[in-house]
């Protein structure tokens, strides 16, 4: 009798746990989801083209296909302007 309860125990635990690893799985799955979304569809604010993911010295800026229009994060500009004070293609475009 003591080994049945045992064992009724243990199983409700393991559908606990996979309950839990079930919605763990799905909201993976769902954030997944949406960062893909974002990453594949980004449409220029300038035109209709489609902005590129690019890397430039670790940073990453988003250039345009059509305009070629160069678009950046909150904070990325600093830290291009930081480390392209002098002479780079950054300070010949915008100083
Ligand atoms: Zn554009």
């Amino acid at each position: 009798m003591a080994i049945d309860l045992d064992d009724r125990g243990r199983a409700l635990e393991n559908e606990y746990f996979r309950r839990q690893e079930q919605e763990l799985i799905e909201k993976m799955k769902a954030k997944i989801g949406t960062e893909d979304s974002h990453k594949t569809e980004i449409q220029c604010p300038k035109c209709d083209g489609t902005l590129h993911e690019t890397d430039y010295e670790n940073i990453k800026i988003d250039v345009c296909d059509k305009c070629t229009g160069i678009w950046l994060d909150a904070g990325e500009l600093a830290q291009i302007a930081h480390k392209d004070t002098e002479g780079g293609w950054f300070g010949k475009v915008f100083g």
